[in-house]
């Protein structure tokens, strides 16, 4: 098929970065500031006492001009010594990925494997923290959703299985696809520490990140030696903003307190519900592509269903990526692709952020489109079973 001009708003369905709300992009168009300005520390500490709302917290959050990536580095620096040991469960790209990083600064790893497709076993979990007698491992490292697969972790499962073993691990937590999308309680899961990102559910550009850090975090901080400068919480507390050993990104605060606001108006348990009813439908329309050996959806396990991101399996002989090609070349609809061993094995439908139902049914239609152009096999009419449920959803 033929390359277009593009015309009309490109449909953005990539699971992060996400769209970003009209209002949020005149809020970080703003001209420079003085980062210690009185005006300006009043949105700073504004923003950020929304960040602690979002996450459910009490505690500390100290933020960072940085990708996720970053925020995963500063957990790791701050907590840890050379040697020590994390048992991370498998999730699929993402907790691989973190678990090179942490590598990469000489920490061991303990991996409670776990199959993409169905997601980890927790009577697995609970028999490798009760045969840690020795207390060996010091953290674990969970996705609470992992982006490449289109699966969530359940949170309460994991701190019912320290619990039940009475292990004394931290309990670190990834919720950078997660946040602001589905359902996170750092307090109340017994969570030390949350890594979050800008670029997801907070609607921001990507730049920023953040963790939230409990009392137990501070105290393992207090004792690790792995070298840190930049990413040092330490440092930070001798600061104003208790973060940002440098120039604060002051433009990317007036778009979060926006958001946080954003977020707030509409009610977190009502975003979480708006997520829920578009990824329901999404996932409605791709099981009814899957008759005539269709793509399929990635995740097997209903009960760990993602409402932030769908991954969608191509089928056998049918390349994802160049699916992606004419969905963005001749129609603009730009998705998300299959990251590690997953590459052009599936495609991922974003649909975290700000989002709506002619969005979602756009997408959703014109990935019927392209599937025609491509010869992809799939039942048609997938779309239908979305509206179907769609109509439904608003009249119930
Ligand atoms: N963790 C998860 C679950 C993610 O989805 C991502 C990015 O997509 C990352 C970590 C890495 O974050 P970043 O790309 O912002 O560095």
């Amino acid at each position: 098929a033929a390359t277009r001009i593009p015309r009309g708003r490109q449909f953005f369905a990539n699971p992060g970065p996400t769209n970003i709300p009209d209002s949020i992009l005149k809020a970080v168009a703003h001209v420079s500031v003085d980062f210690n300005d009185p005006a300006f520390l009043k949105v700073y500490d504004d923003a950020v006492a929304g960040v602690k709302r979002i996450l459910r917290t009490q505690h500390d959050v100290f933020l960072y001009t940085g990708s996720g990536h970053a925020a995963w580095e500063a957990a790791l620096v701050n907590l840890f010594s050379a040697g020590d040991e994390l048992l991370v469960i498998e999730t699929g790209y993402f907790s691989e990925s973190w678990a090179k990083m942490a590598q990469d600064f000489g920490l061991k790893i303990r991996t409670l494997a776990a199959d993409w497709r169905r997601g980890a076993d927790f009577a697995a979990l609970r028999a490798m923290l009760a045969a840690d007698t020795g207390h060996a491992i010091k953290a674990i490292c969970a996705v609470q959703n992992e982006t490449a697969t289109g699966m969530e972790l359940p949170l309460p499962e994991v701190r019912a299985a320290l619990q039940a073993t009475n292990h004394p691990a931290l309990l670190l937590v990834d919720t950078i696809s997660s946040l602001g999308s589905m359902e996170f309680r750092m307090d109340d899961w017994g969570v030390d520490v949350a890594v979050g990102g800008s670029q997801k559910g907070l609607m921001l550009p990507t730049g920023m990140s953040f963790t939230g850090a409990s009392p137990k975090a501070l105290a393992a901080h207090a004792a690790s030696t792995l070298p840190k400068s930049y990413l040092n919480w330490t440092h930070m507390l001798t600061r104003r903003h208790k973060s940002f050993i440098g120039t604060v990104p002051t433009s990317l605060f007036y778009g979060l307190q926006e958001s946080v606001r954003l977020l707030e108006e509409e009610g977190l348990d009502q975003v979480f519900a708006r997520h829920a009813r578009l990824a329901e439908a999404v996932r409605r329309c791709v099981r009814h592509w899957s008759g005539n050996n269709g793509p399929q959806l990635f995740c097997l396990s209903p009960d760990r269903y993602s409402n932030s991101v769908t991954a969608v399996m191509m089928p056998e002989g049918h390349d994802g990526d160049a699916l992606r090609r004419i969905a963005l070349q001749v129609f603009n609809v730009s998705l998300g692709g299959g990251l590690g061993p997953l590459g052009g094995k599936v495609f991922r439908i974003g649909h975290l952020g700000d989002l709506n139902e002619p969005m979602i049914l756009g997408t959703l239609a014109t990935v019927e489109a392209a599937m025609r152009v491509a010869g992809v096999p799939h039942a048609p009419g997938g779309v239908n079973a979305a509206v179907e449920y769609l109509a439904d959803a608003a009249r119930s």
